[in-house]
Formats: C-alpha cells, structure tokens, sequence
C-alpha cells in the first residue's frame, strides 16, 4: 500500500455550518493523518484554475460563487492510499446520490454545494497540494 497525500478543501458552506471539526474527525479516525492544515480562501483567479477542467460547463459560474462565497479550510492528508480513502469518506459528488454515511451523504444537500472537495488522482493531488501550500509543499 502506497502512502500518499492528497488536498482537501473544507468549503464555504461547511465553514458556514460549523462541521470542520465533525470532517476532520472523519479522516482521523479512519487512522488518516493531517500533514499540514491552514485556513484561507480561494479567491476568483485561483478557482478558475482550479476548476479550469469543469470551464465548459454550466454550472461553472455557480460553482465559482460557490468556492469564493467565504473563508475555507486547506488541509493535506497523508496514510496509505490516502486518496481513494478521503474520496470514500467524502461520498459521491451530487449529495442526492451521496451515501448516508459520507460527509456529502450526511451533510450535503444540493449542488454545488456539497461540503467538501478531495483530490482524484496522484498526479492531481500533488498539483493541488503545490497550489494551495505552494511549490515547496
Ligand atoms: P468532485 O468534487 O466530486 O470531484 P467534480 O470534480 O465533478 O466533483 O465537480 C467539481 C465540483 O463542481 C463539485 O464538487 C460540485 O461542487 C460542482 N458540481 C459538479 N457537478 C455539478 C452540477 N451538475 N451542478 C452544479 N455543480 C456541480
Ligand atoms: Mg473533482
């Protein structure tokens, strides 16, 4: 089992709702470790960048509103095979098909608004991790 890390974001709207500590539990004792955390936002430039993937969609504009609506938490998470685990633990992306269990399942009502974002892969996480804690991160 590789140890990986991947990104975390804690969004607006769970900030807003008072869970960072209920989602940081979550990956703790699933025996994940939080290698760095800081607050902060994500502000318009840095969430057309992060986003840039999803630009040709619809709900891009919304989901920008949505990223920059207010301060975030930025967390990395490190263990063995890290990203599949908090990508689990985060439930699937539309909180109506999200199992009751997850954070999305649990937490999240409606779209975009759900809760959390999680790195996919390797090559994404490590990407993510440099730019929201830099290129030494
Ligand atoms: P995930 O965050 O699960 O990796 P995606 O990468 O597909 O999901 O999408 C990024 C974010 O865009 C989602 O977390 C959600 O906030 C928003 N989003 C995705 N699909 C929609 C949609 N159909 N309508 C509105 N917002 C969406
Ligand atoms: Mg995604």
């Amino acid at each position: 089992m590789a140890v990986e890390r991947t990104l975390v974001i804690i969004k607006p709207e769970a900030v807003k709702e008072g869970l960072v500590g209920e989602i940081l539990a979550r990956f703790e004792r699933k025996g994940l470790k939080i290698a760095r955390i800081r607050d902060g936002r994500v502000d318009r430039a840095l969430a057309r960048q992060h986003y840039a993937h999803h630009a040709d969609k619809p709900f891009f504009e919304g989901l920008l509103d949505a990223i920059t609506a207010g301060p975030v938490v930025f967390a990395i998470i490190e263990g063995p095979s890290a990203i599949a685990h908090v990508r689990n633990l985060v439930g699937a992306t539309n909180p109506i098909e999200a199992t009751p269990g997850s954070i999305r399942g649990d937490f999240a009502r409606e779209l975009p608004f759900n809760m959390v974002h999680a790195s996919d892969s390797p090559e994404t996480a490590e990407e993510e991790i440099r730019r929201f804690f830099g290129e030494g991160a």
